[in-house]
């Protein structure tokens, strides 16, 4: 029990935490409020937020408008079921998302989080290719080093090395991969980087649905920032070889890249977008699948009549409320220059730990910094060496990164980047 009653015995016994062990658990620090960039913990300490939760807090915590958005919401309703039934912030929501998505994405399917807005995803690629006579196109092409989710089918399309895929043998869809892009973002395009993928798809385009991708940013599986060309060539391939482009934006979207969505680098637009995390400002879970005219109408006029999904939870409007107000409040707010801002402080701080022997590689695009590791991050001695300089972050494999809330000053990134080197220098 600590001081203010948390009963942290109990959590340690009864509690599954992200990816943890219940017989080794790792420490788990008690927070008691969140701020604008700072968590606060139970002892009285104060974190800056490097992760803003996984992608998701753009404005920071506990704002005021995006409280009062949820406040309002109350008052009225908090859910009601989707089915048969609708209400203003889907409708409102729907069309800010059809509006700002890239063009022809114009049919909104709301989805509960990141990982069911893939599985949505994956069933509108098959339900597409079964409607229109191809059902022997019911598999997908995936990239390695690619992240989409954790439930079974978002999980099939992971790298199917770090994804572990030999444990869920025989439940888990086989899928068909294509090695990770090579050129980095940065650097000159290599025109032969798309011919692994060009392969695949001439092989077996005539079992494959859809191509899913995570556009210019590998989140998960290895914070891989890839050339822009490469994903223009992509949805060439897709073209030419009848296959749906799935651009899974649930870490990119909502300007994280420095573009209000990563496809934007490659002036493309998917058959299908998944867009989740940031949707809400990190209040509540809540995604998005969005599909052309012609796939929904394709869908539409199958076998079904319909398409087969829908959760419980669908277009919830507290959730969807709140979304919009984070929308709104997002392209009020000058976004663009923000992220500019903290890419190059980002830069400017994190800069120094390439002169170290453990780091193998620096790389900042928009709002994201990432320090590459030679060897796995030894979470039980970087973590709390964060904690007690006042700062969050949650490495993950070789990679200590961050994607901080965009509203955080320069004075917190400097102290959050020159906590993030000492920590590397003085433990890695
Ligand atoms: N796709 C990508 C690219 C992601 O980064 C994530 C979450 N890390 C997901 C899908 C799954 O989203 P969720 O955790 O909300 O299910």
């Amino acid at each position: 029990m600590t001081s203010n009653g948390l009963d942290l015995a109990f959590d340690r016994e009864h509690i599954w935490h992200p990816y943890s062990s219940m017989t080794q658990p790792a420490t788990i620090w008690p927070v008691v409020g969140a701020k604008g960039v700072r968590l606060q913990l139970e002892d009285g300490r104060e974190l800056i937020d490097g992760m803003a939760s996984w992608w998701c807090a753009v404005h920071g915590y506990n704002h005021p408008v995006l409280n009062a958005a949820v406040t309002e919401q109350l008052q009225s309703m908090s859910h009601v079921m989707f089915g048969g039934l609708t209400h203003e912030p889907a409708i409102e929501l729907a069309k800010r998302l059809v509006a700002l998505t890239p063009d022809g994405l114009d049919k909104v399917f709301i989805a509960d989080s990141g990982s069911v807005s893939v599985e949505v995803a994956i069933k509108m690629a098959i339900q597409y290719q079964h409607a229109r006579g191809k059902p022997g196109k019911n598999r997908l092409l995936a990239l390695e080093r690619g992240y989409h989710g954790d439930t079974l089918g978002a999980m099939s399309l992971c790298d199917p090395k770090r994804g572990m895929h030999h444990l869920f043998s025989g439940i888990l869809p086989q899928q068909f991969f294509a090695p990770a892009p090579q050129t980095s973002f940065s650097n000159d395009w290599n025109p032969t980087d798309i011919e692994p993928l060009r392969a695949q798809l001439a092989e077996n385009h005539e079992q494959i649905a859809a191509l899913i991708l995570e556009p210019v940013v590998q989140g998960a599986g290895g914070m891989r920032f890839y050339h822009p060309e490469y994903l223009r060539q992509a949805r060439g391939l897709c073209d030419e070889f009848d296959v749906l482009l799935i651009a899974d934006e649930i870490a990119t979207g909502f300007g994280r890249t420095g573009k209000l969505f990563a496809c934007e680098y490659a002036d493309i637009s998917p058959d299908i977008m998944c867009v989740g995390k940031a949707i809400t400002g990190g209040y509540m879970t809540l995604a998005a699948t969005l599909t052309t005219r012609h796939v929904a109408e394709t869908i539409s006029q199958g076998e079904a009549g319909c398409f087969m999904h829908g959760p419980t939870f669908m277009g919830n409007p507290l959730a969807c409320r709140v979304a919009c107000a984070s929308l709104d409040l997002l392209l009020s707010s000058d976004w663009q220059a923000q992220v500019q801002r903290i890419e190059t402080e980002l830069e400017r701080g994190l800069a120094p730990a390439r002169a170290f022997a453990a780091v193998a590689d620096v790389r900042v695009l928009g709002a994201i910094g990432v320090v590459e590791l030679h060897e796995p991050v030894n979470m039980k001695v970087l973590q709390p060496a964060c904690v007690e300089r006042g700062i969050w972050v949650r490495p993950f494999g070789n990679n200590v990164y961050v994607m901080p809330p965009f509203i955080m000053n320069n004075e917190d990134l400097a102290t959050l980047t020159g906590a993030i080197v000492e920590v590397i220098q003085t433990t890695c």
